[in-house]
């Protein structure tokens, strides 16, 4: 049965509902008390003082779809058929009740009863020591061997953040079947092609993390389990991708409208719909839950994601303030789980439509610059603008580097890529050393060290949005 997105959030935690465990509201994506995050990254996340026996939870077992921002997969978006930056976690979680036979056993209930997939079409893997997990495969689920996959701690062992619950896990794979399939002649689970889909994480939290590095065990067993509701949906929808759903398929749509362009016809084009389609996303979300753009912390990764989103829309040719209808398409899609985008909604299209002209502005000042350069290099009959002006073009004045090498060509000029990225480097080591101890890693290193330039520049605009909080 093709069902819709809203519709399998539905089910799974009314099947874990079935199963006992209290339903919850996704918590809000800005942690709580807790400052080894940045954004909500994970079910988990929001619990962690449940697994840790810090607080005590309203009950044993719970279940939860939680909102989720992974900024560490900004790269992926739009290139894989599975990655956004903003996402919906399904999850259940026991603290100190069941363990790893329940979890695996119901979790098998769930996909092959429920949602009727084909058994022949899953796998399942485990952490490499965690013969228990394999067992229970095996015996009681009755997975053949050849379907039972080990795999190493970079896949099969779950830590958020610098300390905190973490454990083996133990995940559950799709096959989508050869025509996704990659060339190597290994492709199988694991591979980083789109056949073999994970789906499902299923982590044993039997084990604390600490600052060190070092781990102790929890004196509870806990089970914390995330499903991608997205890819989930486009499994059972029988689409290629999370973005051929139907919830995250009308925001698509409208992209492509606004554009005047049809998806599906050039891949280029196709990347910087899945671009903006998934941005709009995250900064809905983020600007609902108190979000503001600013040049640190989580205010940079959204200033960073709406940018991007912008800069995507002008490659497509799309003109004038956009932002604001794509919102309301992302709210009508979401707002019956998540009440907030609705009550905030003017909010949100307003906050972000300030951050979209300022960015337009940016631009425009920056083309003024960089026209005069070209002027004067076309003057001295120079054909490369130096590093240095590049830089300066991107950091001081916040227009994309990207946009310099564009347009220089369209002059039959080039950028000194060199010089640039020498300047670049300073810059970053500069960052770094005024980071010092920074606490963040994992997930959200990477917004760190992918950095680029372009988004830390000041704008004289927010001071006031920021110090005095109106509009
Ligand atoms: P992948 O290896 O595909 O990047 P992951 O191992 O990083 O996924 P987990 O940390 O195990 O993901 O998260 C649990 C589940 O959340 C995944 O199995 C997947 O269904 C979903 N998920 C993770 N990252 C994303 C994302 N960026 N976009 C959509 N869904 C995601
Ligand atoms: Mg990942
Ligand atoms: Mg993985
Ligand atoms: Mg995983």
């Amino acid at each position: 049965k093709n069902y819709s997105l809203n519709e399998l959030r539905e089910m799974y935690l009314k099947f874990f509902e079935s199963k006992m465990h209290l339903r919850a509201k996704s918590f809000p994506l800005v942690p709580h008390n807790d400052n080894s995050l940045l954004l909500i990254n994970a079910g988990m996340a929001p619990l962690k003082p449940y697994f840790t026996g810090q607080e005590e939870p309203p009950r044993r077992r719970m279940t939860t779809c939680q909102k989720c921002i992974r900024t560490g997969d900004i790269e992926n978006v739009g290139k894989t058929a599975r990655h956004g930056t903003f996402f919906e976690m399904l999850g259940n979680f026991s603290f100190g009740d069941y363990f790893k036979e329940e979890a695996i056993e119901w979790a098998w209930e769930f996909v092959t009863k429920h949602l009727e997939i084909p058994v022949e079409r899953l796998f399942a893997t485990v952490y490499q020591d965690d013969e228990e997990a394999a067992e229970i495969w095996r015996n009681k689920i009755g997975l053949p061997n050849e379907k039972v996959i080990y795999m190493g701690k970079e896949d099969n062992f779950w830590e958020a953040g610098i300390d905190g619950p973490c454990g083996p896990c133990s995940e559950i794979y799709f096959d989508r079947g050869p025509e996704f399939g990659c060339d190597s002649p290994d492709c199988g689970v694991g591979c980083d092609c789109d056949r073999y889909m994970e789906f499902w994480n299923l982590v044993f939290t039997q084990f604390e993390r600490h600052e060190d590095g070092t781990y102790t065990p929890l004196a509870q067993k806990n089970i914390d389990t995330g499903m991608g509701l997205e890819r989930l949906a486009a499994m059972m929808q029988g689409v290629s991708s999370i973005f051929d759903v139907d919830t995250i398929k009308a925001i698509r749509d409208h992209v492509c409208q606004l554009a005047g362009v049809t998806y599906g016809e050039n891949y280029k084009n196709d990347v910087s719909i899945r671009v903006i389609t998934d941005h709009i996303r995250s900064v809905t979300f983020m600007a609902a839950d108190g979000v503001l753009p600013s040049n640190e912390g989580r205010g940079y990764v959204m200033r960073r994601l709406l940018r991007r989103a912008v800069r995507h829309a002008k490659l497509l040719g799309i003109e004038g303030l956009f932002l604001k209808d794509l919102v309301k398409t992302v709210v009508d899609n979401s707002k019956h789980e998540y009440t907030e985008l609705e009550d905030k909604y003017e909010y949100i299209t307003k906050l972000l439509t300030v951050e979209e002209k300022n960015f337009n502005e940016t631009i425009d000042r920056g083309l003024n610059i960089l026209k005069a350069h070209i002027d004067e290099m076309k003057a001295e009959g120079k054909t490369v603008l130096d590093g240095k002006a590049c830089f300066t073009l991107s950091d001081t004045y916040g227009f994309p580097i990207d946009l310099t090498h564009e347009i220089l060509e369209e002059q039959g000029l080039k950028a000194d890529e060199e010089g640039f990225k020498v300047e670049m480097d300073a810059q970053r080591q500069k960052a770094r050393d005024a980071r010092g101890g920074s606490k963040y890693m994992g997930a959200d290193e990477t917004i760190f060290n992918q950095m680029d330039s372009t988004m830390k520049t000041t704008f004289v605009g927010y001071d006031k949005l920021e110090t005095t909080g109106t509009l």
